[in-house]
């Protein structure tokens, strides 16, 4: 049976060798160390969905595969329907957690992406990459796993490529009849520790000189050789408190440390392939950033609840600021509508695969760099400087006997002062806090989305409609640089 339950997804994840550190030291059970359990808590909420007869509808599907019902995000999407239903999934899962669930998105975006590539590839070499993938694929619903998605490398020196500085990108640096050993860091990885697997592939596009940075492979999170150093976020710290003033819910960012990990061939979907790396993170940033817009506007969603909470709390009726709740919505349906428009006006790779418009998905990712932020902006000014300033204090401070009634009499405005203060401690998460998911960087840099669209922009087709309404007979070149 595909579907897991919550508790047969977390004791799977108990069964992990313990290979994750943070604050410098080891995680042994990511159920419920303080340290990753919230995380681990917002991934459970999934299997929770499909489980659930209001959201299983959504929360699951039909594998394509194997014909099998399997949670939504272990399936490959080859339809239109099927990408919109994976970005209404992304938004109800903010909303039922109020941040990311990486574990449940980028491996899943780069399945299929994949998906598309492998096909390409064997078609052109005669390899079989597909078939593997396919294999890894069925197990994966089979088993019910999250997948975290792992492209980013180290990087180094921006502005030069993997083969200039080989410690700064993963790749492959021995192999054998049996599989390839590869060394490296992948970084700001999301949600590694609720996941069973990592799905690794390039982030950036190789030329022949980085053939051994052109790998992508599937392993187990506990992987021989593999290190996951779970981050500090700006707010972080607080995960050892008890009380109201960190949500049950939460996410994670990792440094994933390769340290020659041995992949068996079997698991090996892209090897010294560069001149397919181009292909593979198109269709990736095409069809990720897409939903991504709805993964914005889920959270979005919470931010208008938590404006209006406050806006209650502090004796304040709605339709005071009706306005900027309007453009909170407003910044909401613009990304969501956008991504759905995206892979509206996509179309079908020959493997089976949709894929998203890519100009309109680029498009929406720079409006996602900037219309949360917005939101993020209207939810501090509703919600008042208790949620902006840092002046709210512990739930702690609430409960001490000598001073805790004062304080709960001073935060109390038309409800009671522990109502007020957890309402400010959530909007103060999702705007400033660990809540906040990272949509400047998350997905590419928007620098990355322009490029893409000025590269697709055809500035001489603009410039002859212009010309033949204004009735210019003569042409009008580009001059020369
Ligand atoms: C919340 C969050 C979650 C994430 N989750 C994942 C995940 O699960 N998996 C994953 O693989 N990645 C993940 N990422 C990483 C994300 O994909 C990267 O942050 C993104 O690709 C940008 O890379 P960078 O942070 O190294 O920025 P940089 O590459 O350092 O870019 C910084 C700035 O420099 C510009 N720049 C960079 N190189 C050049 C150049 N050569 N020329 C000109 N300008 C340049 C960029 O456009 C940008 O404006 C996540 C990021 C965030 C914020």
């Amino acid at each position: 049976m595909a579907l897991k339950t919550r508790q047969e997804y977390r004791a799977a994840l108990a069964s992990l060798r313990p290979n994750i550190y943070k604050f410098g030291r080891a995680v042994t059970d990511v159920t419920a160390d303080p340290l990753t359990r919230r995380v681990v808590e917002s991934h459970s909420r999934a299997y929770d969905g499909a489980h659930d007869p209001r959201r299983c509808e959504l929360f699951t599907c039909r594998s394509s595969l194997s014909g099998a019902t399997v949670h939504r995000w272990n399936s490959l999407c080859v339809s239109a329907d099927d990408l919109v239903s994976a970005a209404r999934f992304k938004r109800e899962m903010f909303r039922l957690t109020g941040t990311c669930t990486g574990g449940a998105c980028v491996g899943w975006n780069a399945l299929g992406a994949l998906w598309a590539v492998t096909f390409e590839v064997d078609a052109v070499r005669g390899t079989c990459y597909h078939e593997r993938l396919r294999r890894w694929a069925l197990e994966a619903e089979e088993a019910g796993w999250m997948v975290a998605g792992a492209l980013t490398d180290a990087k180094g020196n921006r502005s030069l490529p993997p083969a200039s500085q080989p410690a700064h990108y993963l790749r492959v640096v021995d192999e054998d009849s049996g599989g390839i050993v590869v060394r490296g860091c992948k970084a700001m990885i999301a949600g590694v520790a609720a996941s069973h697997q990592v799905l690794v592939m390039p982030g950036t596009t190789c030329r022949e000189a980085d053939r051994d940075f052109a790998v992508a492979f599937a392993v187990p999170r506990d992987a021989e050789g593999l290190t996951v150093v779970e981050t500090r976020r700006p707010s972080d710290g607080r995960e050892l408190e008890a009380g109201f003033d960190v949500p049950e819910t939460g996410i994670t960012q990792a440094f994933l440390l390769f340290r020659d990990v041995y992949v068996p061939l079997d698991r090996v979907f892209l090897l010294r392939e560069p001149e397919f790396t181009a292909g593979l993170i198109r269709y990736f940033t095409a069809n990720y950033r897409a939903g991504i817009g709805a993964c914005v506007a889920g959270q979005g969603d919470v931010m208008i609840g938590a404006a209006v909470l406050m806006a209650r709390a502090n004796g304040l009726p709605g339709r005071v600021f009706r306005d900027r709740l309007v453009e909170m919505a407003v910044n909401n349906e613009t990304t969501f509508g956008l991504g759905v428009g995206a892979v509206a006006l996509g179309r079908p790779h020959p493997s089976g695969v949709w894929l998203a418009d890519p100009l309109t998905a680029h498009v929406n990712k720079v409006l996602v760099s900037r219309l949360p932020q917005e939101t993020r902006r209207l939810c501090q000014e509703i919600a008042g400087g208790v949620v902006e300033t840092g002046c709210l204090p512990s739930s702690a401070d609430l409960d001490s006997p000598e001073y805790g009634l004062d304080l709960r009499e001073a935060l109390a405005g038309a409800v009671d002062g522990e109502t007020r203060a957890r309402a400010a401690r959530l909007a103060e998460w999702l705007t400033v806090g660990a809540g906040v998911p990272g949509c400047m960087h998350g997905g590419g840099s928007p620098d990355g989305a322009r490029a893409v669209i000025r590269s697709l922009l055809c500035l001489d087709a603009c410039a002859e409609l212009a010309r033949t309404l204004a009735g210019i007979d003569a042409p009008v070149p580009e001059p020369e640089a």
